[in-house]
């Protein structure tokens, strides 16, 4: 929770001058790590040997240049923490249970919606500021292929999970004869999901999905499936 809040602020604030930097000539444990988090992003193609030298300094200034900063080649305390968030939001290992969700209803609407036509224009509701957060690093300019692929297959996964969560809901909201209906369309979701190939198109078919599915459930206009009354309803 504490990694994902500082995501949003490390977004929203980018980077002011902090104390300790890593740079060119260090050696030890904290570079190594740092090698290793390069490496697994594609940033760095080389060997996690703890030492900061012309390769590794290459590769945080490609890391700099992907966040649209100054490339200085060093990484103050922010960047290492903003480092910190990318890696675990591409490898999965924090994403999915970490948001705190009082703050966030506050902070954002109560549904997905499109403003425009496409991801760009999309507004996304509390719950899925993560699928946000993950939207705006897989698009933004210079990313690695690697880490492309690491983050558009996390967002894949966090949609198609917030989306059975979403069928989930409406199903035990609604009356017995539009359970099944709704259902249904849970089925075709899947099959249709089966069939995707992994990559780019998946991942903006999964975020239509998920944004319609959430306007239509959680949206100030959602109306129930039938007109039958599911049991108090907001009418
Ligand atoms: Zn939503």
């Amino acid at each position: 929770m504490r990694r994902l809040f500082a995501l949003a602020l490390a977004l929203v604030f980018l980077a002011a001058g902090a104390a300790a930097e890593v740079k060119r000539g260090d050696r030890g444990e904290e570079v190594k790590t740092l090698q290793e988090k390069l490496i697994e992003l594609g940033f760095l193609n080389d060997r996690a040997d703890g030492i900061f030298g012309k390769k590794t300094e290459a590769a945080v200034k490609a890391l700099q240049k992907y966040w649209g900063v100054k490339a200085s080649g060093r990484l103050d305390d922010e960047e290492l923490v903003r480092l910190d968030d990318l890696y675990f939001l591409a490898t999965g290992v924090m994403a999915g249970d970490g948001l705190d969700e009082e703050e966030l209803r506050e902070l954002y609407p109560a549904s997905c919606d499109w403003e425009d036509a496409d991801a760009a224009g999309a507004v996304f509701c509390f719950r899925h500021q993560e699928e946000k957060w993950l939207e705006e690093l897989i698009s933004a300019p210079h990313a690695p292929v690697k880490l492309a692929t690491l983050l558009t297959g996390r967002a894949c996964e966090l949609w198609e999970q917030a989306i059975l969560a979403m069928y989930e809901e409406w199903e035990s909201n609604a009356s017995e004869a539009d359970s099944d209906a709704i259902l249904d369309q849970q089925i075709l979701f899947e099959d249709a999901l089966e069939k995707m190939q992994p990559g780019r198109d998946e991942y903006l078919w999964l975020l239509r999905q998920g944004i319609d599915l959430c306007f239509d459930l959680h949206g100030a206009e959602a109306q129930p499936l039938s007109d039958s009354e599911g049991g108090g309803g907001e009418q």
